[in-house]
């Protein structure tokens, strides 16, 4: 790869959109940004076709080659602000570029993280930690992609988690197991939470969690081990079992025992960046089974001659544009700091129904066609099915808005 023209090219787009933001005066600026980041991340999806995504997934590899080249032209690094290397970008402008790498046949699943995660370090870490980290997080030089949260026995229930960090000294020691922590195995740093006081010493259960910032590095020499799980699309994620690792006190990202609200307070940032995802998905399975009604013929006509065929589709589009309308939506209110929980959540959950749909109506119309690997349609369908589940099941997300948005009592 040339590296230098790499280099050249990350340096003249991060300066055009640093450019454009200075002569901006609306939020409907940002339309020259949305054009070139599209433009850019379809260059990008060019060079990495289906042949190198069904070769990828065929093996559980890791598609190292693509996240290098996201990360080479600075798209993981665009909402880290300027002051620390990165692009400075809103909230949108990261949702369009996962719109785009989705539907121009790429995966985000394998480094989205890089864009978000380092939120809770910019909003809740000390002067010390965002010095340390962000800059090398905006270069990629540290690849801050895990997040262990999920454990196997709280499962949605995050309070229940029972992984321990015990205060000893000038560290913390970590006793524990995680479960689905994904891109572990391709992470540098991992945004940790554990409970750091005993569940039955707590006066509210959302209290005696803390976030921690680990070297992944130095915690796989100290007693962390990782065990990836295979799973029916390439997701590369993974258990993760904390045996007494210490791990240095300045870890600690916040106040001991505020964790949850931290983790929390980066929900809403990913819930609309991962429907961004699905909209992607959508689009590409929309123009995928269009493409396919208009070329295909049988009984002497396309088959997209039938109403059969064509409507499905039609509805599947205007699922679609319904949700990228609550996407937007949703960010916008993300970015004016207004509140945005149910926006965030249901744009999550119609986003990811549209593409489940567009996914489904997509096989039907390939026919036989649709489960053989060569059309990308199969493995695209099993990537699309996760985000009905992850990161937040469609049940919690309607139980949210039955308590938080219809008044109606919490059910759990
Ligand atoms: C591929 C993959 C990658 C992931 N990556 C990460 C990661 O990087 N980091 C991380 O921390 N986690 C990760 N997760 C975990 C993910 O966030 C959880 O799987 C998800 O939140 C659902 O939790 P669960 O699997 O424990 O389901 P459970 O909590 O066991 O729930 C099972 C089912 O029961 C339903 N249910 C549970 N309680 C209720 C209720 N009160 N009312 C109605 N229905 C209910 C749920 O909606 C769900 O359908 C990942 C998961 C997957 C599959």
């Amino acid at each position: 790869m040339a590296r230098p023209r790499i280099a050249a090219l990350r340096h003249l787009i991060l300066n055009r959109f640093r450019e454009q933001r200075k002569i901006m005066t609306t939020p409907t600026d940002y339309s020259d940004t949305v054009t070139q980041l599209r433009d850019t991340v379809e260059r990008v999806c060019k060079d990495f076709p289906g042949e190198y995504w069904r070769a990828k997934d065929r093996e559980r590899e890791y598609p190292t080659e693509f996240v290098q080249a996201l990360t080479d032209l600075g798209l993981l690094a665009a909402l880290i602000p300027e002051e620390y290397g990165g692009s400075g970008l809103p909230l949108s402008m990261g949702v369009e570029i996962l719109k785009a790498i989705h539907e121009f046949g790429g995966n985000a699943g394998a480094c989205h993280a890089q864009m978000y995660t380092m939120g809770t370090v910019l909003r809740h870490g000390n002067k010390e930690q965002k010095e340390m980290y962000l800059p090398r997080i905006a270069t990629g030089e540290l690849r801050l992609q895990a997040f262990g949260v999920t454990e196997p026995t709280a499962g949605t229930d995050t309070t229940s988690i029972t992984t321990m960090a015990v205060r000893n000294g000038d560290q913390y020691i970590v006793n524990g197991q995680k479960v689905w922590t994904s891109r572990a195995a391709q992470s540098d740093l991992m945004v940790l939470l554990a409970r750091t006081t005993p569940k039955d010493q707590i006066k509210k259960r959302t209290e005696g969690l803390s976030v921690f910032l680990i070297d992944m590095q130095e915690a796989k020499k100290n007693g962390m081990t990782i065990k990836p799980i295979r799973t029916m699309l390439n997701h590369s994620t993974n258990e993760v079992f904390f045996d007494n690792v210490p791990i240095p006190a300045s870890s600690l990202i916040g106040e001991e025992g505020q964790g949850l609200k931290y983790i929390l307070s980066g929900m809403n940032a990913e819930r609309i960046l991962i429907a961004a995802e699905c909209i992607g998905d959508a689009r590409w399975f929309i123009k995928k089974a269009t493409d396919y009604a208009c070329e295909r013929k049988v009984f002497g006509r396309p088959i997209g001659q039938n109403q059969g065929i064509q409507f499905p589709i039609a509805r599947n589009f205007a699922e679609m544009l319904s949700a990228n309308l609550l996407v937007d939506h949703a960010a916008k209110l993300y970015e004016q700091g207004k509140p945005c929980g149910t926006e965030a959540n249901l744009s999550k959950m119609m986003a990811s129904e549209a593409s489940w749909n567009a996914a489904d109506v997509c096989m039907q119309t390939f026919g036989g066609f649709g489960v053989a690997e060569e059309y990308d349609v199969e493995r695209k369908f099993r990537e699309a099915r996760l985000y009905r589940i992850a990161p937040i099941s469609t049940n919690l997300i309607l139980s949210y808005v039955a308590e938080h948005e219809l008044g109606m009592p919490r059910s759990y």
